[in-house]
């Protein structure tokens, strides 16, 4: 598809290549600067029990460029991921979720709710890690018991003893565990039930077609199951519909995340929305 001519000299990939690569780069460069002059953000998503009781926040990280462009972190997350810089970012979002934490201490219908903060493979395998985390803990003055961190299955496949004794050292300080987008993955079943875990979340691909398809309905079913027989909570996300709603409460699911109950919102909108929460 690529045709070289005498204008483009330097062009050894196809445009798309080239495309890709120019903005994986600038991509880099942006989320650098953007670190240094406080462009990111966390914004927090609701997640209520079956009586519809704020449980949790998840904590997700919105970035607004200097020129007023927002970038979605399914686009810089895998660009931070993969240049090291999520080294910097999850410290930051780790920090700023435990500050928030701190500050919504006192606050009538937030003290006491657990934020859940998303960890990427890379955050976990550094040797610091745990470190990290307490150190953001003890710095803020958070209450351990109120972070939850959510680990993917892919994380878990690669130093599998490594990772338990990481989890293992952190649940000790109360600090809780979930795992996101359970389903996708290659969990096996037998190190699962070795994993200090609190808690399963069905991806959101299987709660969307559940009405209309009979294996994700079968999927829902199983991981409910799942729970169930490993004591562990479950919780759907990308919850849209009151169908969907009321599909997973018939399977068993007994915690749900998605549009249908709350957005991700700045701390400010989520205030004003659990104000109006009866
Ligand atoms: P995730 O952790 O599985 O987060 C759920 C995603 O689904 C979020 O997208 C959320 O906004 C979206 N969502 C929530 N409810 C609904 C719904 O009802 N329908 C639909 N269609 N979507 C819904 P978001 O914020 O764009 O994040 C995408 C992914 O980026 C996250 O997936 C997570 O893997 C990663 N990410 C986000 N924030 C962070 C972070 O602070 N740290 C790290 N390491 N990764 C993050
Ligand atoms: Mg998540
Ligand atoms: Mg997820
Ligand atoms: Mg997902």
């Amino acid at each position: 598809q690529a045709k070289l001519d005498g204008r483009n000299k330097t062009c050894f990939y196809d445009p798309a290549m080239q495309a890709e690569l120019h903005s994986r780069a600038k991509l880099e460069a942006g989320i650098r600067h953007g670190l240094e002059n406080g462009e990111f953000e966390l914004h927090y998503q609701p997640q209520f029990d079956a009586q519809h009781r704020l449980v949790g926040l998840e904590a997700l990280v919105r970035w607004t460029t200097a020129s007023g462009e927002r970038v979605s972190p399914g686009e810089f997350i895998p660009v931070a991921e993969s240049t090291g810089l999520i080294r910097p970012l999850g410290h930051w979002i780790l920090n700023e979720a435990c500050q928030q934490l701190v500050r919504w201490s006192s606050h009538p219908q937030l003290s006491g709710i657990r934020v859940s903060v998303n960890i990427s493979a890379h955050q976990l395998h550094e040797k610091a890690f745990v470190a990290e985390v307490i150190e953001a803990l003890e710095q803020t003055g958070t209450n351990p018991a109120l972070l939850e961190l959510e680990l993917t299955e892919s994380l878990l496949v690669r130093n599998v003893e490594q990772t338990i004794e990481k989890m293992a050292q952190l649940c000790e300080k109360g600090v809780r565990f979930s795992l996101d987008d359970f389903g996708t993955g290659y969990s096996s079943l037998t190190y699962l039930k070795r994993l200090p875990l609190n808690q399963l979340k069905i991806d959101q691909g299987f709660v969307q077609d559940l009405l209309t398809d009979p294996n994700d309905a079968a999927i829902v079913r199983t991981v409910v199951a799942l729970g169930e027989s490993l004591d562990l909570s479950v919780i759907a996300e990308g919850v849209e519909t009151q169908e969907q709603r009321e599909a997973l409460l018939g399977y068993g699911c007994q915690q749900f995340q998605g549009y249908l109950l709350g957005r991700p919102m700045a701390p400010v909108d989520l205030e004003a929305f659990v104000t109006n929460l009866s």
